[in-house]
């Protein structure tokens, strides 16, 4: 048995329905690891979930295909994920199984080929924010919100390396998104919670349990469900999940929203076969969807989809300014020939170029009015793709730009070897044969990993510090 379980923790679980102590202590007990991989589906490595021929030394093995979520795989077991190329190129993400039935969720609660404005509002460090970018139309707009500011760095890079130019990153207080009534169409509230759905993964984390802790989880998820009604439409899709099995955090948090709020649950339908549960609140009959380690091949997770009847009241002027006056800062100016050399490199047809303090960022031009009320509103940390710094007559390329599927096809890169890329990764400089000197991209079987820029006897490894590996 897991005796690392508290036995507080276990009794607080029998009030749930299908709740198989038995089997759940011994899942636990049994020190499992489920891993799997979301990949990129616009930077394909597999093929089918195979890999090339020619490649011989594969970062993993991959045991089987996730039913409920596209591009999504079970691996065998946990490789060194730092030390594989692939991984910091943004060909995957490493995603709990259980949480990718976002996936499933949004395709049959909303249509994704419209264009929709999504919030993924607790999103570091950036898996669900990920997964809906490959799944929203490149029209529509993903804003990926963290409050807390020492995670958002971590949030920048997964973003950065997922690639997508109609993202944009925010580090606000729930309570802000009150100044953007009926703004977004879809709102993620990927809660904080008690956590105790990842104790198979984190035994340790299991002896911080207390019923107190998960009374103020479950206050705060209030709290953060109030702030955030306000921005969605009427009409909208509300999400909610935690990574908890506690009552407190997940039916009766929708029976709040119920009493306080006019809406529509909403039920999904997954395969019977999948053996995740539906349950239904006590007060309001909202359906929720419960994963238990010991019926699904996933950790635990709680996902439970809303639909907002009510109209957005207009009280709140529209989009006023939640922001301090340091931001406006005065932007960047652009030299018409550094203009035309940024030009050159990337696909501009559907992209306007935008000056946010000393750095240049491609937007869509469909998304440019949305980021004008949104800069005006939000801490923004990140707007499409921050391509660089212009000097007078040359410019230095964000190391974001190499990992986005903004760059012309035609760069020409420096494919290393996995040793060199390691080394590349790890910040240090290795022998080149390269002739043509300046900026280059360097790659590993063709998937961008940076920029290099080539001097006459020596090369400049513009990966950023705070991305290196250190092992
Ligand atoms: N959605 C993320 C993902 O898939 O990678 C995981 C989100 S994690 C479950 C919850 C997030 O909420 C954390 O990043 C945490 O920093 C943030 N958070 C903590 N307190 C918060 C608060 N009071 N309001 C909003 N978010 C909060």
């Amino acid at each position: 048995m897991a005796t690392y379980l508290p036995a507080a923790f276990l009794r607080s679980l029998r009030v749930l329905d299908h709740f198989d102590p038995v089997a759940f202590e011994a899942v636990h007990a049994s020190g499992e690891q489920v891993v799997s991989v979301h990949m990129n589906p616009e930077k394909p490595i597999l093929q089918e979930g195979r890999w090339p021929a020619d490649l011989t030394e594969p970062p993993f093995q991959i045991s089987g295909r996730l039913a409920w979520a596209p591009d999504a795989w079970y691996l065998s077991a946990r490789p060194s994920f730092t030390l594989d190329p692939f991984f910091h190129a943004g060909n995957y993400y490493v995603q709990e199984a259980s949480g990718m039935f976002l996936a499933f969720a949004l395709k049959q609660a909303v249509d994704l080929s419209k264009k929709i404005k999504v919030l993924d509002l607790c999103a570091a460090p950036g898996g669900k924010s990920t997964l809906i970018q490959s799944l929203i139309s490149p029209e529509s707009l993903l804003v990926s919100n963290e409050v807390i500011k020492t995670r958002v760095p971590v949030l920048y890079q997964n973003m950065a390396k997922w690639g997508r130019a109609n993202g944009m990153i925010s580090n606000n207080d729930p309570s802000h998104f009150k100044q953007l009534p009926g703004f977004f169409d879809l709102v993620l509230i990927d809660a904080p919670c008690s956590g105790s759905g990842l104790f198979r993964k984190d035994p340790e984390a299991a002896s911080g349990w207390s019923s107190d802790g998960v009374r103020l989880c479950s206050q705060r998820q209030q709290r953060i469900l109030a702030d955030a009604w306000d921005c969605l439409k009427e009409d909208g899709v509300l999400v909610y999940s935690t990574c908890s099995y506690s009552k407190e955090e997940n039916e009766d948090i929708l029976d709040s929203i119920f009493q306080q709020y006019d809406c529509i649950s909403t039920p999904l339908s997954p395969d019977p076969e999948w053996h995740i549960v539906e349950t239904v609140s006590e007060k309001a009959g909202a359906f929720g969807y419960r994963f238990y380690p010991d019926k699904v091949a996933g950790e635990g997770f709680f996902i439970s989809v809303i639909r907002k009847k009510q109209a957005v009241s207009q009280v709140h002027s529209k989009y006023s300014n939640a922001r301090s006056g340091k931001q406006n800062r005065s932007p960047a100016r652009i030299p018409k020939s550094v203009e035309l050399q940024i030009r050159s490199r990337i696909i501009e047809d559907t992209l306007q170029m935008i000056p946010v303090g000393d750095s240049i960022h491609a937007l869509p031009a469909d998304l440019v009015h949305d980021f004008e009320i949104l800069k005006n509103t939000l801490y923004l940390k990140k707007a499409g793709i921050r391509i660089g710094k212009a000097g007078e007559n040359d410019w230095i390329p964000d190391p974001e730009l190499a990992l986005a599927n903004i760059l012309k096809g035609d760069q020409g890169s420096m494919d290393l070897s996995k040793s060199d890329a390691l080394r590349y990764l790890r910040g240090e400089t290795f022998e080149t044969r390269m002739s043509e000197k300046g900026w280059q991209i360097v790659s590993y079987r063709n998937q961008s990993l940076g920029w290099v820029k080539l001097l006459d006897k020596r090369m400049n490894n513009y990966n950023p510090k705070s991305w290196r590996i250190r092992q």
